[in-house]
């Protein structure tokens, strides 16, 4: 779990309620021992700053490159993207999703608002996701995979092998079903 900034304790508490051991990783040296990673919701820009400030933002891209399992949430689906379009001055992401993501997509207006989504992947169930100053997915290359979309076709949730994305927070609704999917592919990732 990535604990710079944002909600990494909701995500924590999920995937311990799904049996997992969760470690909370500040430093490089931190990262050796995991199977896979989760980065919270919370200020792409400052992620980045922080990850960059402590010495992460390299041994994470090079960790994404060899195969770690992992999963971002809205700020952390921007931290995903190859490409963040409308970023701070400077902003960086740790990139491995095939993907452009434009930050705060849904302006000042709509800051905030939630919608039900028909995800197959998760099963019949549709999923009720809350959307925080939240990204959309404007472009995916060939690699990567739109998992749901809003009813006007936008994109907002994605995989690509390891690396999965939502725009939204399945972490403070009780929606399990997307770290449960996440655990899975560090079970394989494991074997
Ligand atoms: N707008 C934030 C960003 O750019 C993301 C908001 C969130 O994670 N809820 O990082």
């Amino acid at each position: 779990m990535l604990a710079l900034q944002g909600d990494f304790r909701e995500h924590a508490q999920v995937l311990r309620d799904l049996g997992a051991s969760v470690d909370l990783v500040r430093r490089p040296e931190e990262l050796d021992r995991l199977d896979g990673l989760v980065i919270p919701g919370g200020e792409s820009s400052v992620m980045d700053k922080l990850a960059r400030t402590f010495g992460l933002a390299e041994p994470l891209r090079a960790a994404i490159r060899g195969g770690l399992p992992v999963y971002g949430t809205c700020a952390g689906l921007i931290m995903l993207a190859d490409t963040i379009l409308d970023g701070m001055n400077g902003q960086q992401s740790l990139g491995g999703l095939d993907i452009a993501v434009r930050r705060n997509a849904f302006g000042s207006q709509t800051a905030s608002f939630e919608t039900d989504l028909d995800i197959p992947a998760l099963g019949v169930k549709p999923v009720h996701a809350v959307f925080i100053r939240a990204p959309v997915v404007e472009t995916l290359g060939p690699r990567a995979t739109a998992l749901a979309t809003l009813d006007d076709g936008r994109c907002v949730a994605v995989e690509q092998g390891n690396l999965l994305g939502t725009s939204f927070h399945p972490e403070i609704t009780g929606e399990y079903r997307f770290h449960r999917y996440f655990l899975q592919k560090l079970v394989v990732a494991a074997r």
